[in-house]
């Protein structure tokens, strides 16, 4: 719907400042330019490379942070410091928890999930402190003092990448300092990754067979005390020493949008709230099951295609159609992974040793990735 005052701009507020509202921010930024006013409201100073976190534990630089302030001066939007408490569809009016009436023509809320640890007898994964968290637990193994591993995979899998990714890197660390724990991945995928396709998924397995890894797969797990997983179907259960779990997911659950199972928010093709007026969301808030950064970049273009057209950009909007791609880290070579997401599904699944995709950056993102890139080289040729 375009509107009939020339001057007038849509007023749009993205909460969030990860993946999804940035991803937003400079989508709209280059769609609908001059139709458009952004605020970009979010309770952090900083965006986080998350998937990068899974290498701090093995002495590798931290996961490279970005100032939210800068990103926001170069997408055009304002930045508001603060956090989104509830929203008043009706008014088209969201509340900060600094008590903020924040007016909106369009809303995006992309405002992540709340990670929480589900098993009370695992070292649950968590990303703000993960060289804390397995620092002493990867010198334990070094030492010789960690016999068994397990990685357990709660029964509503999070995020994909990083339960492999720990996996495959100290078990190689582990061969190089000459120690062999015995090693497992618990899951309730039909195999590793499986998400991305018959062809990723056997690469996978090939490749935590060869760093000597096994996989129970189609496996639920219970950890009733410390040291003992027990896994259904099949009445099987396994002894180990140390139990590293991936977190599940909760969505954030805003007071005024409706929401579904779990707190997650649930959108149309295109992005849009259902019976919420002008309300976006994106990312790992929204219902859709599979929860990556990739993904979340994918809604956010969705959503910023929405806005646009709203705003009366020259924009035909596309409907989500998920294309997954993951660079796989490994204690060698990464490998990088794609695939089709349909019904829940990977198709023209494709495991390879060089990159498919560019940049080639773990996150894949239309706009934010090359974005990044472009500041990264900014960076390093400023040394
Ligand atoms: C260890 C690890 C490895 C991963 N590896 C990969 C990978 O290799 N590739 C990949 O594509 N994905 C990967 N992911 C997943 C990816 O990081 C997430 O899917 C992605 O970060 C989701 O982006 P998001 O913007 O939806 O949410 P988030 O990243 O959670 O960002 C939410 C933002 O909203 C802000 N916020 C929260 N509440 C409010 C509020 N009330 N008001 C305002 N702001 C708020 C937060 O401060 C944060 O800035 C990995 C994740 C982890 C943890």
């Amino acid at each position: 719907m375009a509107r009939e005052d020339p001057d007038h701009k849509l007023n749009v507020v993205i909460a969030g400042g990860g993946v999804a509202a940035l991803e937003t921010a400079l989508a709209l930024s280059e769609l609908a330019p001059s139709q458009t006013s952004r605020t970009l409201l979010t309770a952090s100073s900083e965006f986080v490379y998350r998937p990068m976190t899974v290498v701090e534990p093995f002495a590798y630089p931290s996961a490279q942070r970005y100032s939210l302030a800068q990103i926001a001066e170069d997408a055009g939007a304002q930045l508001v410091t603060d956090r989104l408490s509830w929203v008043e569809p009706q008014k088209q009016v969201a509340h900060t928890t600094g008590g903020l009436e924040l007016a909106y023509d369009a809303l995006v809320v992309a405002t992540g999930a709340r990670p929480q640890p589900h098993y009370k007898h695992a070292l649950t994964i968590d990303d703000r402190n993960l060289d804390e968290t397995l620092h002493g637990l990867i010198q334990d193994i070094e030492e010789g003092y960690v016999s068994s591993l397990a990685f357990v995979a709660a029964p509503r899998m999070a995020w994909l990448l990083p339960l492999y990714e720990l996996a495959l890197m100290i078990s190689g660390r582990a061969y190089d300092m000459n120690v062999k724990p015995a090693m497992t991945v618990v899951t309730p995928e039909d195999g590793p990754l499986a998400i991305f396709g018959s062809a990723v998924s056997e690469a996978v397995a090939e490749l935590l067979r060869s760093a000597h890894v096994d996989v129970i797969a189609s496996a639920y797990a219970e950890i009733p005390r410390s040291g003992l997983v027990l896994i259904n179907p099949g009445d099987r259960c396994l002894h180990a020493d140390r139990i590293i779990a991936l977190p599940e997911l909760y969505g954030p659950g805003v007071r005024g949008i409706p929401v579904g199972e779990h707190g997650f928010i649930r959108v149309t093709p295109y992005g849009q709230v259902p019976d919420a007026g002008p309300v976006y969301a994106a990312g790992d808030a929204t219902a859709f099951a599979l929860k990556h950064g990739g993904i979340a970049a994918q809604q956010a273009d969705v959503a910023a295609e929405s806005i646009a057209a709203l705003a009366g950009a020259p924009v035909t909007p596309a409907p989500f159609h998920p294309v997954i791609h993951g660079i796989l880290l490994t204690h060698e070579k990464p490998r990088y992974l794609t695939a089709r997401i349909t019904g829940g599904h990977g198709f023209s699944s494709q495991f390879t040793e060089t990159p498919t995709w560019s940049p080639p950056t773990k996150i894949a993102a239309r706009y934010l990735a090359p974005y990044l890139d472009e500041h990264d080289h900014q960076t390093a040729n400023a040394r």
